[in-house]
């Protein structure tokens, strides 16, 4: 049940409007990108860490890395402009691993149950991600915000990271999305449209992405609740 995880922490993250890298933003005392590699650092199952970083932030990582003892980051790899792009560029440093995870540095509650629950499901059947079922009511609305349609909630979820495959289907699917310039907005989408069945791994609600400043309410919450657990 080994494998390899891609971390990406190679966007600008503007909707935070922190200034920087919302992955430099410290809860508890701690940067985000160090809360989530943590995670895999701990993980006997994990074998090895791809950091997928900004040139310029090079030397503020290695030193994040140096003084939180991060030492299963085997390389660090520079992103590119989309996220999409940034993933390329790992996977061209991956070839050697049986089962790829990526996961956005910006995830940090990820745990480690979910991850073997879904690294198990790719290694059955070659194709993993994590979600959980939508709760809201969820409506199609065009350009003048008249509603379109009622969507059938039962079938919708909503979709975090991890995902995880077998290295070469998510290899075949970035190179086919590469060639016919297709940009998605996340791994399995480009897996879908190589016909490949991609498998839904139940996660939890608190695997939530830092995104907008109100994210760090919601993010210092859940950690107060894991001191208390
Ligand atoms: O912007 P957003 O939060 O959706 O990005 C998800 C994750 O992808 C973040 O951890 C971000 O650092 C990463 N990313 C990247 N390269 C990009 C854009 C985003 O590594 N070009």
């Amino acid at each position: 049940m080994k494998y390899q995880v891609m971390v990406l922490a190679a966007g600008q993250g503007k909707r935070m409007k922190a200034g920087r890298n919302k992955q430099f933003i410290e809860l508890e005392g701690k940067p985000v990108i160090i809360h989530t590699l943590t995670v895999f650092e701990n993980d006997p199952m994990c074998e090895e860490i791809k950091l997928v970083i900004n040139e310029k932030e090079v030397p503020i990582f290695k030193e994040l890395l140096a003084t939180y003892q991060i030492a299963k980051v085997s390389e660090m790899v520079l992103g590119g402009k989309e996220r999409q792009d940034s993933v390329y560029n790992g996977l061209l440093r991956m070839e050697n691993a049986e089962i790829v995870l990526v996961h956005d540095g910006a995830r940090p509650f990820i745990r480690q149950e979910v991850i073997h629950r879904l690294v198990e499901k790719a290694k059955l059947d070659g194709a993993a991600i994590v979600g959980v079922p939508v709760k809201d009511t969820i409506k199609k609305v065009n350009s003048d915000l008249l509603i379109m349609e009622t969507v059938e909630r039962a079938a919708l979820w909503m979709i975090q990271t991890p995902q995880a495959f077998r290295y070469p289907i998510l290899q075949k699917a970035h190179q086919q999305a590469k060639a016919e310039q297709y940009l998605g907005t996340d791994e399995s989408s480009l897996v879908e449209r190589i016909g490949v069945p991609v498998h839904m791994v139940e996660g939890d609600y608190e695997n939530i992405k830092l995104t907008t400043p109100e994210d760090l309410i919601v993010a210092n919450a859940i950690l107060k609740k894991q001191k208390v657990l």
